[in-house]
C-alpha cells in the first residue's frame, strides 16, 4: 500500500522532469543555434492551456536592432492558411457560403467551372501555382493583388494540372482565390475579416493581416532577415506580397498560443465545423488525403500541424490534439533549422546538430570567371553558407587556407574513373586532382542508374558520380551480340523506352561512341530517335563523334544535325584532331561550331590536355579494315607516332607493355605498320585485350580548342594507364595557366566548375556561392602541377592542398582522408 501511494506520488513529478529536461535540452539547442546565427526568433511551448516554455532570442529588425519579444508579430507564412479557413468556416456557419458551392458562384470570371471551396480548402483543385503564371506576365514594378491575381488567371487560362479531385497537390491559389471569396461574401477586406471575427473575439493583441499595398504596419510587425556572415540584411517581403490568403497573417508566439487553445473551444466555431477542418479531405475515388482545412494531419485525431516559408520567415505550429500540447516556432533568420530540431526532442526522436567549419585566408575563385577575391567561405554542413570577409564563432571549426586559392571543386565532364571505385573508393586519382564529380556513362558505355546507385549504397566512394546512358549499352540490351549493323524500327523502339526510364531516374542524356564499332554502324536515325527521348526529359547528348581524324569535319556536321533535329544541347566530348595531315584545322572546326551555336544549337566542348590519347589500337583504322596493310602504314603515318606510342595493356604479350609499337616492331623485325597489324592480330580474340596511349595530337589544337568559350574540361581518364587520370586538372593549371598563359586562372576554373555543370545538365554545384553544395578545392596556385607520366601514370599531383566534397575532407597533403560523402548527381 505504502509502495503503491509512493509510486503514484512520483508519478506526476516523472512526467514534469521528463518536460523538464527536454525544454533544457530545446533552451540549449536555441541558444547554440541562436549564437551560430542559424536562429532568430521566438518558440513557446504549451500544455493545457498552460506555458511550460516561451522565449525570443534576436531582433526584428537590422537597422533598428530591436530585440524580438513573445509578443513579437511574425509574418506566418503559409501558417496563415488555417485563419483563412476559419474565416470560410464563420461564413459558412453565418450561411453565407457552402463549401460544395463552386467558386464561380462567387466569382464569375474565375475561368473553371468545376472547382468548389472545399476542393481550395482540401488542395485538390489541379489549380496552377500563381507564382509560375504570374512571374512571366508581371511588370517589375507591380505588385501582385488577389484582384491582378484572378484577372491574370481570367486572361490565361492556364490548363488545371489535373481534374479536380483527382489529387492532392499543395497549392497556393487555392488560398489566394479563397481569401477572394472570403472578401466578396463579407464584403469586408481580409484584414477587416481578420480584426473584426478572429483578433477582437480571441483578444489577440499582435495579430493582424499585413500585405505590401497597405501604408503601414502595426509596431509589432517582424521583418526577414538573412546572416550574410558579416551581417543581418534585411530579406522581406517581394512584389507577390500584395495578396492574401496563402500567407500574410502575422502573429505572436503568445497571440499563436490563444489561437491555439481556442481551437477547443467553441469561441470562434462549433465544435463539430472545427473538426471538419481537421479531418482528411476525401478525393474522388474515395481515398483520404493527408491534409484538411489548412491543417497537415500528421496522425489523424492525434498530431495536426503546419509550416510556412516565405522570404526570410520560417514558421510552423505542432498540435498534439489529444494531449493538448502545442510548439509554436517563429524564425526570422531564413533558416529552417529550429522547428525540427526542437520538435524532435519534445517527441524523444534524436537530432543532429547543425555544425559549420570556416576556410578563411584564401583567395575565392568563385567559378564564374570573376576575378579572385581574399576572404574566407562557411560551410553548413553539406553547403557553403557565407563567403567573404568572415570571422569565426565562438568555437567553431577553421581551416587556415595560407593565402592559397579556394575554388569550386572541379567537375570532370567525361571519366572512366568509375571502373575502379569499388575497389578505391577514395579515388585518389580522382581528388588529388581537385575533381570533386566525374561524370561516368560516356563513350556510349554505361551502366543503369539503378545500379550506380545500389553501388554507391553498397560501397560509398568520396566523389560525387553522374552518369549519362550509353547507346551501345541500349543497343546491347536490345540487339544482342551483333551490333555490326542497323538497328530495326522495333529495337529503336524498345531502346526508346528504355533510355526514358534511365532519363526517369536522373541520367544527364545520352552518350555515343560513333567511333566505336558498336555503334558506328548505327545510322544517325537511331541516334536522333534516342537523342529526342533525351531531349523531352531535359536531357542533354554528349558523343565521342563518328571520326576524329579522316572523316572529322562530317563527323562534327553529324553532331551538329544531331542536335539541330532532336533540339538537343549537344557536346563534342574529348575533342581532338588526330591526323597529322588535318593539324592545325582546330580554328577551322572551331568555326563550324561558332555558326551552328549562331544557327541556335547548342553545342559545346569538352577537353583533356594532353597530345595522346588513350583507346584500343582498333580506332586507327577508320574504315574498320583491320587486315589492310595499306591501312596500316596509312596509320603510322597519319595517325599515330609509332615512336611516341606505347602499348599500356597488352594480354597477347604482357612484356610488351610498356613498349612503343616500333619497338615492338624491332623486336619482331618488321614495320611499324606490320607491327599494328600484328597487335590488332593477336589482340582480336575475346579473352585478349589491347591498349594503347598514342601520339596523334599537335599542342596548337589543344590550345585553341582548350581556349574556345565553351570548352569545359574533362580527364576521360582510369584510375591508372593513361596519365591523364590522375593529372589533367593539375596539367591544365600548371602547364597552361601557370607556363604558357595560355588563359587566366579564373577562366580555367571556370571550364572546370560552373561551365562543366552546365555542359552536362549538373545544378547547384560548380560555383562558389551561398547555398551551393561544398564541393571545395583548395590549391597553391605557384606550385600545382601533374606529375603523372607514362612511366609512372599514378604519381599524385603537386599543390592540391585540401578537397572537400559535400563539406566532407576527403584529400588532404597527398593523402586519402577516410571519408565518403559523394552521392550520385540525378538531372
Ligand atoms: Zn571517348
Amino acid at each position: 500500500m505504502k509502495k503503491a501511494l509512493l509510486l503514484f506520488l512520483l508519478l506526476p513529478a516523472i512526467a514534469y522532469s521528463q518536460h523538464q529536461s527536454k525544454l533544457t535540452r530545446i533552451d540549449s539547442v536555441l541558444t547554440y543555434l541562436h549564437q551560430y546565427h542559424m536562429f532568430n526568433g521566438t518558440v513557446l511551448i504549451g500544455e493545457k492551456g498552460k506555458v511550460l516554455y516561451k522565449k525570443a532570442f534576436g531582433i526584428a529588425h537590422p537597422q533598428t536592432q530591436q530585440p524580438l519579444t513573445t509578443a513579437s508579430a511574425f509574418n506566418l507564412a503559409s501558417v496563415s492558411k488555417q485563419f483563412y479557413t476559419m474565416m470560410a468556416m464563420i461564413l459558412k456557419e453565418q450561411g453565407k457560403l457552402a463549401y460544395d458551392d463552386t467558386v464561380q458562384k462567387y466569382l464569375p470570371a474565375f475561368p473553371y467551372n468545376n472547382i468548389t471551396i472545399r476542393q481550395l480548402m482540401n488542395q485538390t483543385s489541379g489549380l496552377p501555382e500563381y507564382f509560375d503564371i504570374a512571374q512571366g506576365d508581371m511588370n517589375p514594378l507591380d505588385t501582385l493583388t488577389n484582384a491582378s491575381m484572378l484577372e491574370l488567371l481570367a486572361l490565361k487560362n492556364p490548363a488545371l494540372v489535373f481534374e479536380p479531385g483527382t489529387q492532392w497537390q499543395y497549392c497556393n491559389t487555392n488560398y489566394t482565390t479563397l481569401a477572394s471569396i472570403i472578401e466578396k461574401v463579407s464584403g469586408l477586406t481580409s484584414q477587416q475579416f481578420f480584426a473584426k471575427h478572429i483578433a477582437a473575439p480571441l483578444k489577440l493583441k499582435n495579430s493582424f493581416v499585413y500585405h505590401l499595398k497597405l501604408k503601414s504596419y502595426p509596431p509589432a510587425r517582424v521583418f526577414g532577415l538573412e546572416y550574410d556572415g558579416v551581417n543581418y540584411k534585411l530579406n522581406d517581403l517581394v512584389r507577390f506580397d500584395g495578396i492574401v490568403g496563402d500567407g500574410n497573417v502575422y502573429a505572436s508566439a503568445e497571440d499563436l498560443y490563444l489561437w491555439d487553445q481556442a481551437l477547443y473551444t467553441k469561441k470562434l466555431v462549433k465544435k463539430t465545423t472545427f473538426n471538419e477542418a481537421l479531418t482528411a479531405g476525401k478525393l474522388n475515388n474515395g481515398k483520404h488525403t493527408e491534409y484538411g482545412f489548412g491543417w497537415f494531419i500528421r496522425e489523424p485525431g492525434k498530431i495536426v500541424s503546419h509550416t510556412g516559408g516565405w522570404v526570410g520567415f520560417g514558421t510552423e505550429i505542432t498540435r498534439y490534439i489529444d494531449k493538448n500540447q502545442t510548439i509554436i516556432v517563429l524564425d526570422n533568420s531564413s533558416n529552417f533549422r529550429a522547428h525540427a530540431l526542437v520538435k524532435n526532442i519534445w517527441e524523444g526522436k534524436p537530432i543532429a546538430l547543425p555544425k559549420t567549419h570556416l576556410i578563411t585566408n584564401v583567395k575565392v575563385i568563385d567559378g564564374t570567371g570573376l576575378p579572385a577575391v581574399a576572404g574566407g567561405v562557411r560551410i553548413l554542413n553539406n553547403r557553403i553558407w557565407h563567403v567573404g570577409k568572415l570571422t569565426p564563432f565562438a568555437g567553431e571549426a577553421v581551416t587556415d587556407g595560407n593565402g592559397n586559392v579556394l575554388a569550386p571543386g572541379f567537375i570532370d565532364n567525361h571519366s572512366h574513373h568509375d571502373g575502379g571505385l569499388e575497389k578505391n573508393p577514395s579515388a585518389v586519382a580522382v581528388t588529388s586532382q581537385g575533381i570533386t564529380t566525374i561524370v561516368v556513362g560516356q563513350d556510349g558505355g554505361s551502366d543503369t542508374m539503378d545500379s550506380i546507385e545500389h553501388a554507391l549504397k553498397k560501397i560509398p566512394v568520396s566523389v560525387n558520380v553522374a552518369s549519362y546512358t550509353g547507346q551501345a549499352s541500349l543497343r546491347e540490351k536490345v540487339m544482342g551480340k551483333n551490333l555490326l549493323r542497323k538497328a530495326t524500327p522495333v529495337e529503336i523502339d524498345s531502346m526508346k523506352v528504355l533510355l526514358a526510364r534511365e532519363m526517369e531516374k536522373g541520367s544527364l542524356g545520352l552518350s555515343t561512341g560513333l567511333e566505336y564499332e558498336a555503334a558506328f554502324y548505327s545510322s544517325r536515325d537511331e541516334v536522333v530517335a534516342l537523342a529526342k527521348v533525351a531531349a523531352e526529359k531535359n536531357g542533354r547528348y554528349i558523343s565521342h563523334i563518328r571520326s576524329e581524324d579522316l572523316n572529322i569535319e562530317e563527323a562534327i556536321d553529324e553532331i551538329i544535325q544531331i542536335g539541330h533535329e532532336a533540339k538537343i544541347p549537344v557536346q563534342v566530348t574529348h575533342i581532338k584532331i588526330a591526323m597529322r595531315s588535318k593539324w592545325g584545322n582546330s580554328e577551322k572546326i572551331l568555326r563550324q561550331l561558332e555558326m551552328a551555336r549562331q544557327q541556335g544549337v547548342n553545342i559545346t566542348a569538352d577537353i583533356y590536355p594532353y597530345t595522346m590519347w588513350n583507346s584500343t589500337p582498333r580506332v586507327l583504322f577508320p574504315k574498320k579494315d583491320f587486315e589492310n596493310l595499306a591501312s596500316a602504314e596509312f596509320a603510322t603515318r597519319e595517325l599515330f607516332d609509332p615512336a611516341a606510342s606505347v602499348m599500356v595493356r597488352y594480354t597477347p604479350q604482357p612484356a610488351w607493355q610498356g613498349k612503343t609499337v616500333s619497338e615492338i616492331a624491332a623486336i619482331n623485325k618488321e614495320t611499324s605498320a606490320q607491327a599494328l597489324l600484328r597487335i590488332i592480330r593477336e589482340s582480336a580474340a575475346p579473352e585478349q585485350g589491347a591498349t594503347i596511349v598514342a601520339k596523334s595530337m599537335s599542342e596548337t589544337d589543344i590550345s585553341n580548342f582548350m581556349k574556345w568559350p565553351y570548352t569545359s574540361i574533362c580527364s576521360d581518364g582510369t584510375m591508372r594507364g593513361h596519365p591523364r587520370g590522375h593529372g589533367s586538372f593539375t596539367r591544365v593549371l600548371g602547364k597552361y595557366v601557370r607556363e604558357e598563359k595560355l588563359m587566366s586562372l579564373e577562366t580555367a576554373i571556370q571550364k572546370m566548375t560552373s561551365l562543366a555543370a552546365e555542359n552536362v545538365g549538373i545544378k547547384n554545384r560548380g560555383l562558389i556561392v551561398p547555398g551551393y553544395f561544398a564541393d571545395l578545392v583548395l590549391f597553391n596556385p605557384e606550385t600545382v602541377i601533374d606529375n603523372a607520366t607514362i612511366e609512372n601514370p599514378t604519381a599524385l599531383s603537386t599543390g592540391i592542398e585540401y578537397v572537400w566534397v559535400n563539406g566532407k575532407l576527403v584529400y588532404q597533403n597527398q593523402k586519402a582522408v577516410e571519408n565518403y560523402p559523394g552521392v550520385l548527381l540525378k538531372r
